[in-house]
């Protein structure tokens, strides 16, 4: 099979602290409503512009491989975390897009999955215009997380405007365009489920149960941040 003819090949990175069912149907809706073959998630090492995660790098990462284990057509790019294991450097996506690019071949078509939040924060991302060039960009969009871009000047809203696309030119072309999808809205966050589990509280059926497993075992989240 040729690169191209492997499909169009989704990428959802995260920090995954833990993994929720927001991402997982944010994964499943993305299949669906962008033809995608295949999904890769992606676990943040150190991810740049945040706090530090309260787990463990290898600790989010295998909570996304238990959550996804069997489940036809997802994979695990452990390539963040095990960088991070090696320097404290921040993991960038651009540099990830790089490494998928290299592992995929040049005409495989790509395409990043951002929410909308993740979005309109573009423009702070190391070497941002050049992840046009690696992949395609597909922003979810959910009541009360539209899409925004600043107002009418900015270098993204410019972007945004010549690269806007629909579902179908995914398939055409490697890279290069932006295209928004709609997913339901699941008001689901890490952050509330850490703080839930820090109050003692159940998180299940808000995470996946091999995931509500993993954290039960090991105890995790029981304190606040930092403590
Ligand atoms: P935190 O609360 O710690 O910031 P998070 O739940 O937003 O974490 P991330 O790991 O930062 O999770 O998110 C990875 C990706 O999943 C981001 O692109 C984010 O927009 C998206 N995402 C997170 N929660 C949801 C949700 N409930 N529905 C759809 N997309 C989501």
């Amino acid at each position: 099979m040729s690169e191209a003819g492997a499909g169009v090949l989704g990428l959802l990175g995260g920090t995954f602290d833990p993994l929720h069912v927001g991402h997982l149907r944010l994964a499943l809706e993305a299949r669906e409503a962008l033809g995608l073959s295949a999904l890769c998630l992606i676990p943040a090492g150190s991810p740049p512009l945040r706090a530090l995660p309260h787990c463990a790098a290898t600790q989010r990462l295998a909570m996304v491989e238990c959550a996804l284990a069997g489940l036809p057509g997802f994979s695990v790019d452990p390539g963040e975390v095990l960088a991070a294991a090696q320097s404290m450097a921040p993991s960038y996506t651009v540099a990830t897009l790089e490494r998928q690019r290299r592992q995929h071949g040049a005409r495989r078509p790509l395409v990043l999955l951002l929410g909308a939040d993740a979005f309109a924060r573009l423009e702070s991302w190391q070497r941002w215009r050049e992840l046009f060039g690696l992949a395609h960009i597909a922003v979810a969009t959910r009541p009360g997380h539209d899409i925004k871009v600043g107002a009418g000047d900015t270098a993204l809203a410019a972007e945004f405007a010549a690269r806007r696309g629909i579902a179908a030119d995914l398939a055409a072309a490697p890279a290069g365009r932006i295209v928004p999808f709609a997913i339901t809205a699941l008001e689901i966050s890490a952050t509330a489920i850490r703080e839930r589990l820090a109050r003692g509280l159940s998180v299940r059926y808000l995470v996946p149960d091999p995931v509500l497993d993993y954290i039960e075992s090991r105890q995790l989240y029981r304190t606040p941040h930092g403590h």
